[in-house]
């Protein structure tokens, strides 16, 4: 199955073939400010599965870790539609909310729950809930 996931402008996209290694949910402080929203979500592949198609910019930063971390997104809109870390190698995180599909798979892990806001659960499936 081909999944393709795109920028808000729909200029940078990325194809993502066959399904999801894991799907992960992430209330760091981090993942609050890249997305605006309450919490991260996203869907990781394997590099080999990814196409990227289109132009992007890179935002490089440090984790709490002291390891790297890699964003691409949409020089004209801003959207951040893909990005790899250090500790997570062989493989791309895609934001699920690129892929604007309500049928996604669901997520199997909460990470940094200490970060998490009141009023959120998450819930679905079977959910490991991680405080980092
Ligand atoms: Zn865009
Ligand atoms: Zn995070």
């Amino acid at each position: 199955m081909m999944r393709q996931a795109a920028c808000r402008c729909g200029e940078l996209k990325i194809r993502c073939e066959g399904d999801p290694v894991r799907v992960s949910v992430c209330h760091c402080l981090e993942c609050q400010r890249r997305t605006g929203s309450a919490f991260g979500v996203q869907a990781r592949f394997a590099t080999a599965d990814v196409t990227i198609e289109g132009d992007f910019s890179i935002y490089e930063r440090t984790s709490d870790r002291g390891r790297w971390a890699r964003y691409r997104f949409c020089p004209k809109c801003g959207s951040t539609v893909a990005y790899e870390n250090e500790d997570a190698s062989g493989l791309i995180a895609v934001p699920v909310g690129a892929f604007a599909d309500p049928n996604f798979p669901l997520p199997q892990s909460s990470g940094y729950e200490r970060r998490r806001h009141r009023w959120v659960s998450i819930v679905g499936g079977h959910i490991d809930h991680l405080q980092s």
